[in-house]
Order: structure tokens, then C-alpha cells, then sequence
């Protein structure tokens, strides 16, 4: 922990660790689903073939949206490193509290994420 982070930054830090370990941790463990799926019946067990590419997808489905998620969470842990956790990437301003609170790895600020809707 740097000697410089600010309260805002030990407030989050701990949170985006925590479902930063967890995320990586479902992705561990549900790398067995998201094999190709076994042409030998015995390995798919009760499971019709198509059932279990159904299953496969899904589980690559969850991962690629788990991805996703975890290359945010660390992009906000090196903002945090960078001191620029918590200021809108766009015009500096600071991110509000409540929206951190909603989604810490956001980077815009509310007016600046609605322009970008547009
Ligand atoms: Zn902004």
C-alpha cells in the first residue's frame, strides 16, 4: 500500500481486491467447463452431447464477461497506484462517491459517461 493513498483509494482498494481474487478464482475453477467438449460418452456421463456444449458455452459466455470485468478492476488498481483513482478520465473532474460506490472501476464521471451515450 503506497504511503500516499488517499482514504478514497483504501476505501475501494479492498473491495476491487476482493472481487478481483474472487473473479479470478470462479475462473479457475470452472476452467474444466469450458473445455471442448469429450466426442467419448463416458466422460460427459448423463449428459446428451448437446447438453454439454450448451453448458460449455455458457461457461465461456461467464468467462469472457468475468474478463472483462477483471481488466477493469485492475485498470482501477493501477489508477489507484497512479494517484488518478476516483478523477474522471475525460475532464478531470472527481468522480462522484455514490457512483464509485456503484461500480469502483468506473473512469467517467456521470456528465462525461452520458456524453459518451450519446
Ligand atoms: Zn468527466
Amino acid at each position: 500500500m503506497p504511503d500516499n493513498e488517499t482514504d478514497l483509494e483504501a476505501r475501494f482498494r479492498a473491495r476491487v481486491d476482493a472481487e478481483l481474487a474472487e473473479l479470478l478464482a470462479m475462473s479457475r475453477s470452472s476452467a474444466g467447463e469450458r473445455a471442448p467438449v469429450e466426442l467419448d460418452q463416458q466422460s460427459v456421463g448423463r449428459l446428451s452431447r448437446m447438453d454439454a456444449m450448451r453448458v460449455q458455452a455458457m461457461a465461456q459466455a461467464g468467462e469472457r464477461r468475468r474478463q472483462a470485468r477483471i481488466v477493469g478492476l485492475r485498470a482501477a488498481l493501477s489508477r489507484m497506484d497512479e494517484g488518478e483513482f476516483g478523477f474522471c478520465e475525460s475532464c478531470g473532474e472527481p468522480i462522484p462517491e455514490g457512483r464509485l460506490e456503484v461500480d469502483p472501476t468506473a473512469r467517467l464521471c456521470v456528465a462525461c459517461a452520458r456524453l459518451g451515450e450519446r
